[in-house]
């Protein structure tokens, strides 16, 4: 399972509304924060996630709507010191910009706070863990090096508590050492293999984001069949010509791209003030149903094949600050 935690879900500048684009995406004890726009630290402290383990940042693109916050974020973290490390993860295009703003406006050679990493990524697996990895693949926007993300969980096969319990497993570490492929030895000599205990093998969760985006042609391939595709409808098609000129898409084109790639929820998010939310979502969902305009604070499960809305309050106790 991924959730998803809207922070900033407004295009270019914010509205009474919304703030600036920022969310994070949790798996387990991990954190993601994809992008970073300004005023995004106070969102993550209305939204109650806190800035523990907030220690990786994902940068779509470096226009500043999507990475001034990290200048007041950091700020915040000189004076509190609340992590030992802090990852950024960009296109060298973003880094360069992210890099002026950090050493050249709010460090001014002071030496960072944390441990301070600029990650630049290129299109591939940027993140591999245990059970979930993070691909960057290639978005085109105005300006070079701007990347979607897709999270996916690994295929896996789930521990079966009806098998273990026929085979009169007691408590103990063994579950684990299952469920990862490996046999066990029990206290009283009997060895355990996994495909005793195992069911079939099942594909994992897998969800994409892509921020500031100007065409889809080339994007299906790539979100192919997730549960979730979180992606901006920064236009409406009557002004379809505007959406080209900035290199931004309208909510039909991103319903089109979600048909095409054969995705199971849409998410639109970076949305104008310059259109009413429920006419975005009517252009989006007369193509594609199972569409939701987010909003700032909207938090969402997503599991194979589904996708529920929930509080912020009950994202995953053990991520909570
Ligand atoms: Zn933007
Ligand atoms: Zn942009």
């Amino acid at each position: 399972m991924f959730e998803i935690v809207f922070l900033g879900t407004s295009a270019s500048a914010p509205s009474v509304h919304r703030g600036l684009s920022s969310q994070v995406v949790i798996h387990d004890e991990f954190r993601f924060l994809i992008d970073c726009g300004e005023g995004t630290q106070r969102q993550i402290l209305q939204s109650g996630l806190g800035f523990k383990r907030l220690n990786r940042v994902l940068i779509t693109h470096g226009h500043l709507d999507h990475i001034l916050g990290l200048a007041g974020l950091l700020s915040t973290f000189m004076r509190w010191e609340t992590i030992d490390k802090l990852e950024i993860y960009g296109g060298q295009w973003a880094l360069d910009r992210i890099s002026d703003l950090i050493y050249g406006i709010v460090l001014r050679g002071a030496k960072p706070p944390m441990d301070l990493q600029l990650l630049q990524i290129k299109a591939g697996v940027i993140f591999d863990e245990d059970d979930f990895t993070i691909t960057a693949f290639p978005v085109w926007h105005r300006g070079p090096d701007c990347f979607g993300f897709l999270f996916e969980e690994k295929t896996r096969r789930p521990f079966l508590p009806e098998k273990a319990e026929e085979l009169a497993l007691p408590p103990g570490p063994w579950r684990r050492e299952l469920v990862n492929g490996k046999s066990i030895t029990l206290p009283d000599g009997r060895i355990i293999q996994p495909e005793q205990v195992l069911g079939e093998e099942r594909p994992g969760t897998r969800i994409a984001h892509v921020g500031d985006v100007g065409r889809t042609d080339e994007l299906a391939p790539a979100v192919q069949d997730v549960d979730a595709l979180i992606i901006e409808a920064t236009y409406m098609h009557e002004e379809i010509d505007m959406a080209d000129q900035f290199a931004h898409l309208t909510a039909r084109q991103a319903a089109e791209l979600a048909v095409a790639a054969g995705v199971k929820c849409l998410m639109l998010t970076h949305i104008s003030r310059r259109y009413r939310e429920r006419d975005v979502l009517a252009e989006a969902q007369a193509i594609f149903p199972n569409t939701i305009v987010v909003r700032d604070f909207d938090a969402f499960q997503v599991k194979r094949g589904e996708c529920v809305k929930v509080e912020p309050v009950k994202i995953s106790q053990n991520n909570k600050e």
